[in-house]
């Protein structure tokens, strides 16, 4: 019997054991996870409006529910358990924590009031258990998002959407309650259109929000020789620029829209100013100018960092744990965020979980089998057990998952979320076996 340590049930982590369970018949695969619930970056990461990216949940379903599988909910690597504890106690090891952390701009104001960073928000609208509650935007009208990624586009989105926009998803009722009526959001690009990372079919669904325009100025997308190149000889690019280009010169949406999402390109902001609360975004432009923007709210949407395990080598610059192809030392790999950075979609993470997966297996069936790590992982889950916090496993997070379908059927939604840890996991905790 091979016995493989999964850290993070996130879906990196979850492709990485469906491939090992495909793998080898006779193995099992402990999943920790910090959180109280399985799905990481799909139940946390995915906005509550992307319900067809989130059915991936189903999938992932099937693979922790998979007798060779057990999900530790409540278990947090570094504090419960430990690189060396796991490395003594399981044949392979491989971490998929992701990227939760924020990346900072290193500007003037950064911290102010009313400036937040989209993991914080995001966080917070997918009501993670470790979210702090967001009012800052509940009164703004004009809220400016730094960065050119799809978070900034979703946070977009589920800004000027708000309470009614947004009601029949599986969004927590504080936040829905907190949303308020943000009337123009500035979406701050600090290179040129041809950069953006924006995906296409994000970008359409903008076209399709209720009550929203739109708008783009026509002088602020022109391209660059190096632009035009990309335009010429690269698709993306070019769907792309042709997207932000019609949007320029036609009009989105009707007079009637009383909200407006603006695009502004080749700004990149060198203040947020205020005393007690923000005030204005300060950018400087491309042709040198610079520009006062007021705002009430920011939200700093410039991509994620890992956070540094003890017992694994770490790359500060990148934030990730240094690898190759995922391996990292003997017997420990990493995949997802982790691995390679935050990019990509949910999928991704599937191509990427199986090779690191994948030479897993190739190293552990190279090697003698240990008979002392079996005694080891039992002698790990007794500490575990014996320990004051409680654990949430597969039939815990069932409790869960039905408690937030019953919840979503009595206001005609298909869930709503449970947020609070401690109620997690009065509903889901179970004592191990000592
Ligand atoms: P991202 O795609 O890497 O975008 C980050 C943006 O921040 C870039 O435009 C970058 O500009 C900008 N930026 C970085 N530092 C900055 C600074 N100091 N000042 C101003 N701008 C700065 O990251 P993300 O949006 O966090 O997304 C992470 C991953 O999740 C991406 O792969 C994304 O596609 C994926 N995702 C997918 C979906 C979906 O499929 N629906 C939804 C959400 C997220 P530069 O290019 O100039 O550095």
């Amino acid at each position: 019997m091979t016995n493989i340590a999964i850290v993070g049930a996130g879906p990196s982590g979850i492709f990485a054991a469906d491939e090992l369970l495909s793998g080898l018949a006779d193995i099992r695969v402990d999943i920790f996870d910090r959180v109280p619930t399985p799905f990481g970056l799909v139940r946390y990461g995915v906005a509550p409006d992307h319900l067809k990216i989130k059915s991936v949940t189903t999938t992932l379903a099937g693979v922790l529910a998979d007798k060779r599988v057990s999900f530790f909910g409540n278990v947090s690597l570094g504090q419960d358990i430990s690189v060396d504890q796991l490395r003594e106690s399981y044949d392979g090891v491989l971490i998929a924590t992701g990227a939760p952390l924020p990346r900072s701009m290193g500007i003037e104001g950064e911290n102010l009031p009313g400036s937040r960073s989209a993991a914080e928000f995001v966080r917070w609208y997918n009501g993670h258990p470790d979210s702090v509650p967001i009012t800052d935007f509940s009164a703004a009208k004009k809220v400016a998002i730094v960065g050119a990624g799809n978070v900034s586009l979703d946070v977009a989105r589920i800004l000027l959407k708000g309470k009614s926009g947004m009601a029949a998803t599986d969004i927590p009722d504080e936040v829905l309650d907190a949303l308020g009526e943000v009337s123009d959001v500035y979406v701050i690009v600090r290179r040129t259109v041809s950069d953006v990372k924006f995906t296409l079919s994000e970008l359409i669904e903008l076209e399709k929000m209720h009550d929203v325009e739109l708008i783009v100025d026509p002088t602020d997308i022109r391209l660059d020789s190096q632009g035009e190149h990309r335009y010429e000889n690269e698709r993306p690019v070019t769907r792309i620029v042709d997207k932000f280009r019609a949007w320029s010169t036609n009009r989105t949406g009707s007079e009637q829209d009383s909200k407006r999402l603006h695009f502004l390109f080749g700004r990149t902001p060198v203040e947020i100013a205020g005393t007690d609360h923000v005030r204005a975004l300060r950018l400087q432009m491309s042709s040198g100018q610079e520009q006062v923007l007021p705002v009430e709210g920011i939200i700093r949407s410039i991509g994620y960092a890992g956070v540094r395990i003890p017992g694994v080598p770490w790359d500060e610059g990148r934030a990730l744990i240094p690898n190759e192809c995922g391996r990292v030392l003997p017997r420990v790999y990493v995949s997802g965020w982790i691995k390679r950075g935050p990019s990509g979609i949910i999928g991704t993470n599937k191509a990427c979980a199986m090779e690191s997966a994948g030479l897993l297996l190739d190293e552990i069936n190279k090697l003698q089998p240990d008979n002392e790590r079996p005694t080891m992982r039992r002698l790990l889950h007794d500490r575990l057990a014996n320990r004051d916090d409680s654990i949430v496993d597969w039939e815990g997070w069932l409790r869960i998952d039905n408690a937030e379908q019953e919840r979503g059927r009595m206001s005609g939604r298909e869930r709503v979320k449970i947020v609070h840890r401690e109620d997690l996991l009065s509903l889901g905790s179970t004592r191990l076996a000592k």
